[in-house]
């Protein structure tokens, strides 16, 4: 058992480390558990066009290591180990990090959201063997191959375009005739001569044996007509869920498990704040979540002060 930190962070998106160079700037000498996979989904992201500050853009991979160097050299030391469970039953909160044990007078969570799966017929037999969600990773083993991307929001708009860097065709499957998209993202795709459209259509399966994608059996949501559309892999970029569950139900969430703030950033216990995706269905940008972090920081700073901890 570890003596008692002001402050844990847990988490190491934007909102992560933007609170660790705010708490570290306050003398709080915060500890952050980055995870194993530290950075967060900006680690899985190419280009980042719209974060003020880098008129030229910068990828997200850079992006991250400047804002954790950024903090780090105002003292937060930063562990990319995963957090296994915490207890909030009483003050200080205890965190639980494999065999280790750690205590705070304060939490902050920042763990943002993960990539949701379509979960259709033979979805897991093709799990990262030729369905993926995430262009930025996989997309190279894909090289003049044809793909599918499924989704119509920001995310598969990007996933598209960058895919078409490697691939001869990329598919948009989308569910419904509109885009949900902003303006900007649908335009670039829509003009790139590399991607067509396949508009009002549901993935009802996946073809192919663990060996071999062959592709998607789409299904027509007008007429509900089927068709075994062939094609060497696919992206599904439908959204994602909020990583929550290692909670285990002690902070109060919406139905889809984001933390509700309570009063400014602090969540329904006292002393726990939240920033980022993990409380946010509505901006989830590189941008808000930063400034979440900043709240979240500068509101525990002054509930350590107010409680005289
Ligand atoms: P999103 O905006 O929630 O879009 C999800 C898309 O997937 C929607 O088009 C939705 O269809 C579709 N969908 C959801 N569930 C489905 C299912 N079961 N089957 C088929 N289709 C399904 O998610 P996102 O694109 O990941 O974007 C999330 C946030 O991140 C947004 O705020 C976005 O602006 C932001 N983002 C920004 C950038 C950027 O600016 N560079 C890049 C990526 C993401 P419907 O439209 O019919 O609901």
């Amino acid at each position: 058992m570890s003596n008692i930190n002001d402050v844990i962070i847990i988490g190491s998106g934007p909102a992560g480390y933007t609170a660790g160079l705010y708490a570290g700037r306050a003398m709080l000498n915060p500890l952050l558990f980055a995870g194993y996979a530290s950075g967060g989904q900006l680690m899985l992201t190419s280009d980042v066009e719209n974060y003020p500050g880098y008129p030229e853009g910068i990828t997200g991979p850079e992006m991250m290591m400047e804002l954790r160097s950024q903090a780090s050299r105002f003292g937060c030391k930063i562990v990319d180990k995963n957090v296994d469970s915490v207890d909030l039953s009483k003050n200080p909160f205890k965190v639980t990090v494999g065999t280790e044990e750690h205590l705070a007078k304060s939490l902050i969570i920042t763990t943002g959201a993960e990539a949701i799966w379509l979960d259709v017929q033979n979805e897991a037999v093709h799990k990262g063997r030729g369905i993926s969600t995430c262009a930025t990773c996989d997309g190279a083993f894909f090289r003049d191959k044809e793909v599918i991307v499924v989704g119509g929001g920001d995310s598969a708009m990007e996933e598209a375009t960058f895919l078409t860097r490697f691939c001869s065709k990329v598919t948009i499957v989308h569910r419904r005739e509109g885009l949900r998209s902003s303006r900007i993202m649908a335009d670039r795709a829509q003009s790139n001569p590399k991607i067509e459209w396949k508009l009002n259509c549901v993935v009802k399966g996946w073809l192919g044996d663990a060996e071999n994608f062959e592709g998607a059996v789409l299904v027509d949501t007008h007429n509900n007509t089927e068709e075994d559309f062939s094609c060497d892999g696919a992206f599904i970029a439908i959204g994602h869920k909020p990583m929550t569950g290692f909670l285990n139900g002690q902070i109060e969430t919406d139905e889809q498990g984001y933390i509700i703030w309570k009063e400014n950033s602090m969540t329904s216990v006292s002393g726990v704040f939240a920033a980022g995706d993990v409380v946010d269905t509505r901006y989830r940008q590189a941008v808000t979540a930063a400034g979440m972090g900043c709240m979240a920081a500068m509101d525990a700073e002054r509930w350590l002060e107010d409680n005289e901890h």
